[in-house]
């Protein structure tokens, strides 16, 4: 398919890169393509970025078949423009897309198509430390009609945003709250597909924690409300006792881009690893008696993010004396090399945009 394209009259003016934050401004194009029953994927256009004319009636609006995906584009020190396993992310939308009842779409196409847009518009992407532009595709249902159904025809878009480093002071922990009584997911549910719903379900627990004073929540599962899951939109690790400790994915939780790329780091240093379950008890226990060495989680806005502190129960555990371990220094200076184009990438993992 050939992507047609269609270039703004009217560029705007480059945000301020000091106060970039995160999601505010967007570039002056989009991707955009349409998908019927009778012509599948079609007409993928790049077009000036605007304002979407929606019917009342869309499905969407209504029975929230939407999904999304999160990546960046990073600028190296050499003025190269890189990705970081985009086909992960194109192959997570078909899985998300699987579990919402909505249609494949091809990962090579899916690929190019993020290739274009971010060529295309190549000058937003910011060059102060630590910053990149942020890619957001999405995939939602398009029917004027309120049966409840799966829709008959979808939009996949692509918008770009320029944004901030999510450490202006360089990396830091977080403190958070173990949330005892909200759930983000459970098996059988919709945990591993990056859905727009399972966001709407978790703000209220976020919201929670936050007039506590805590950054993030951290996620137990939805049956025993015993083992845990994740931290806020970010996968988790634990260090206990020289073994690092991951959750396994059994259907609620997310299956991480950079979860996978850490857990492979790790192996590949010669650690121990193990996707298992932990309880919050077992976790407590190693903390009560000196074992709990780090905890962090892992995502594609922060890269590793440090959890200091963990509230449970009335009982707070203060991890690492509240500072950034030497694991998650590590795999934190040794991914955002990578991704920077600081560090030769040995393992195949970026993708550069001619
Ligand atoms: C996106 C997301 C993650 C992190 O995935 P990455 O591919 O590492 O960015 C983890 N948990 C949830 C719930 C997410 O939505």
């Amino acid at each position: 398919m050939k992507i047609n394209i269609e270039i703004t009259k009217n560029p705007k003016p480059k945000p301020d890169q000091k106060n970039l934050g995160f999601g505010k401004y967007f570039t002056d194009h989009m991707f955009i393509m349409d998908y019927s029953e009778s012509k599948g994927w079609h007409d993928p256009r790049i077009i000036p970025y605007q304002p979407l004319s929606l019917d009342p009636a869309t499905s969407v609006f209504h029975y929230g078949q939407a999904i999304f995906e999160g990546m960046k584009a990073y600028l190296s020190v050499e003025g190269k423009i890189l990705l970081f396993r985009p086909e992960k992310n194109m192959e997570r939308i078909n899985s998300s897309n699987d579990r919402m009842s909505m249609p494949p779409i091809d990962v090579d196409f899916g690929v190019e198509a993020l290739k274009t847009l971010v060529k295309l518009d190549k000058d937003w992407i910011p060059t102060a430390e630590g910053t990149s532009l942020y890619l957001r595709p999405f995939v939602f249902s398009t029917d004027p009609l309120l049966g409840v159904r799966a829709s008959n025809t979808y939009k996949f878009i692509i918008i770009l945003s320029p944004v901030g480093a999510y450490y202006p002071q360089g990396i830091s922990p977080v403190n958070i709250y173990v949330e005892p009584e909200y759930v983000r997911a459970v098996r059988g549910g919709t945990g591993y597909a990056k859905a727009a719903g399972n966001y709407a379900g978790s703000m209220k627990a976020q919201s929670i924690a936050a007039k506590k004073g805590y950054v993030q929540v951290l996620w137990l599962d939805g049956v025993e409300r015993k083992y845990i899951e994740e931290v806020g939109a970010m996968n988790v690790f634990f260090k206990i006792k020289g073994e690092v400790v991951t959750p396994p994915l059994e259907g609620s939780i997310l299956p991480g881009i950079t979860r996978e790329s850490v857990i492979f780091l790790l192996k590949h240093w010669g650690m121990k690893v193990s996707e298992r379950k932990i309880s919050i008890h077992e976790l407590h226990e190693a903390y009560k008696v000196g074992e709990l060495e780090e905890a962090f989680g892992t995502g594609t806005a922060a890269v590793i993010s440090p959890i200091g502190e963990l509230s449970w129960n009335n009982s707070r555990m203060v991890i690492n004396n509240n500072m950034t371990g030497e694991i998650a220094h590590k795999l934190y200076d040794t991914l955002t090399g990578i991704q920077y184009g600081r560090l030769k990438d040995e393992f195949g993992w970026t993708l550069e945009i001619k």
